[in-house]
């Protein structure tokens, strides 16, 4: 008997065939910078009622998950880092251009919302909706738009008692300019240069390593090491606070948080602007964050004998967390920071700092030194943090599992399920919460401990939010293209009804079928842009079209028809 004869094998050679078809398409998809995962949306024309359909890309940061989106997202953050290292003027906001960028925002937002309600009340899952609504508040909020759009109450901070506020640090404070450009020196041949910084500052040694495997398991610090990583954006902020005062100016920066062979996480800055060496050296050496957690060095309740939920049957109707043998109500998020504050001899939980490892390099606008600091500071964003350990690398595997297992059990917010383990009710407990559980990212291997934002950027770097930056790019390709016509190439707003395409749509052709039109697209797109750059002497044409550009390009042509 043949293969080919049995029925089994048959479909499973089909399937294979398919898969590799699949593959192929993919494949042909990313060498063309087309999304992956695009959202298919029906777009209906309300003046003529027409419609069509557009593949929204995914906008994916990751490269694991999408490469073009990704390598485009890396592209748009090193323009917004060039943009605003070297400024040479004092950015000013103009209100009305904020306003149009929010206003457009606020609107995509809102008919995202009546989606959800719609698929909520058709019993569909909303989870894809629910990511996206979660990607338009961030870029809302980045927008600098405050509060919540939906009039939601936003949460009141807490005001901690004076006596635990952070203490100052030793440092210099100087005269305090609202300049955020640094200063320029003069050259004896009368030219000006106006120096910047690129800044990598390190945390702390947690025991010797050689190729970043502890040599000393045993004794290697790995609480610390998560300790540390949890609440390194903080330190981060007191370095800027302290940076500041010291500088005089109000310094901007731009950086990337990246993991070390070690597998700690580390910082590269872009500042604008210089200070001395030594007074650098002084700022992170007296940086620091402290901790005022409550203390969770003990296990109060170890699994098998945790807390227990009790549904609430007071007024207020909320329940909360009990002592499974006494029956005694544990303390809240609130009540315990309230102790924490009363108690004199208390201490914080942690003290974060820097490592003595820093660097610092003064760096010359339009350099090729700084194009390449650029590249550099972009260049791992589109992997995780955890990524990159070979499977053959098995005493660096086994080192992050120990990194992991550090960070199980240790609270990640005051959110954190764990803080179950240690008696207290998580901030906003509710039923069902489990530690060693959290689904918070700091917990996850690919993280490392650090849940913050990958790119840090201070509010006056460039001048423009990255949805800012992207309509510029957008702008410019379509200019390029000469498609710029009176509306921009943007769709007029309030004219067109945009939907999602719902799973199982007749008229929704396959997966396949849509990828390959937008390689096409994308191709016929690129042709015309190749063909305008090899006339670039003749027709007046921005410089060069370099391989960012050319990325942005194949953004502009999946995103052109988008409000
Ligand atoms: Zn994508
Ligand atoms: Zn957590």
């Amino acid at each position: 008997m043949t293969e080919v004869s049995q029925p089994g094998a048959v479909s499973r050679a089909l399937r294979m065939a398919q898969t590799l078809a699949t593959e192929v398409v993919e494949q042909v998809a990313i060498e063309n910078g087309v999304c992956l995962h695009s959202i298919p949306m029906r777009v209906t024309d309300t003046h003529s009622s027409s419609a069509e359909i557009v593949n929204l890309p995914c906008g994916s940061t990751q490269e694991s998950k999408c490469p073009p989106c990704a390598r485009r997202a890396k592209a748009l953050r090193a323009v917004q880092c060039r943009e605003g290292w070297h400024m040479e003027a004092e950015p000013v906001r103009a209100p009305a251009e904020a306003t149009e960028e929010q206003r457009r925002l606020v609107m995509v937002r809102a008919q995202w919302e009546a989606w959800r309600a719609e698929a909520a009340e058709l019993g569909e899952s909303t989870d894809a909706i629910g990511l996206a609504i979660a990607d338009l508040d961030a870029e809302i909020e980045r927008s600098g738009l405050g509060g919540d759009v939906l009039g939601r109450a936003v949460p009141v901070k807490r005001t901690r008692s004076t006596r635990r506020r952070q203490d100052a640090p030793d440092l210099p404070r100087r005269q305090r300019s609202s300049s955020t450009v640094g200063r320029t020196y003069a050259a004896p041949d009368g030219r000006a240069y106006r120096p910047s910084m690129f800044v990598t500052l390190t945390l702390p040694s947690y025991g010797r390593v050689r190729n970043g495997v502890p040599i000393d398991p045993g004794t290697y610090d790995y609480r610390r090491a998560a300790r540390d990583a949890i609440h390194f954006s903080k330190l981060v902020d007191r370095f800027v606070q302290n940076l500041r005062r010291v500088a005089g100016f109000d310094v901007q920066y731009f950086a990337s948080v990246e993991p070390q062979r070690r597998l700690a996480v580390h910082l590269h800055m872009a500042v604008r602007g210089t200070v001395s060496r030594a007074d650098l050296r002084a700022v992170v050496a007296a940086t620091y964050h402290q901790v005022w957690w409550p203390p969770c060095d003990e296990v109060r309740y170890p699994a098998g004998c945790l807390p227990v939920w009790v549904a609430g049957d007071g007024e207020d109707g909320e329940g909360g967390y009990v002592d499974p043998s006494t029956g005694e109500v544990l303390p809240s998020w609130d009540e315990a920071l309230a102790r924490l504050d009363a108690d004199d001899e208390a201490t914080p939980l942690h003290v974060a700092r820097f490592g003595d490892q820093m660097d610092m390099q003064g760096v010359l606008a339009g350099t090729p030194d700084a194009d390449q600091r650029i590249r550099y500071l972009a260049k791992y964003l589109t992997k995780s943090l955890g990524g990159g350990i070979g499977a053959e690398d098995h005493a660096r595997a086994a080192h992050a599992a120990r990194l992991v297992e550090a960070l199980r059990y240790e609270p990640c917010s005051a959110a954190c399920a764990n803080w179950l383990r240690f008696g207290v009710q998580p901030k906003g407990a509710k039923a069902g919460m489990v530690p060693g559980r959290c689904r918070g990212k700091a917990h996850k291997p690919e993280h490392l401990g650090y849940g913050g934002r990958r790119v840090l950027v201070s509010r006056k770097w460039s001048n423009k939010s990255l949805g800012e930056h992207r309509q510029d790019r957008r702008a410019w390709v379509l200019e390029v293209l000469g498609l710029a016509g009176e509306d921009g190439g943007v769709r007029e707003v309030g004219r067109y009804i945009w939907r999602p395409v719902p799973v199982g749509d007749v008229s929704l052709p396959t997966r396949r079928v849509r990828l390959l039109r937008e390689v096409a697209r994308a191709q016929a797109w690129r042709a015309h842009l190749a063909e305008l750059q090899a006339r670039a002497r003749e027709v007046d044409l921005p410089p060069e079209l370099g391989e960012d550009q050319m990325i942005m390009a194949s953004a502009g042509c999946g995103s052109a028809k988008i409000v």
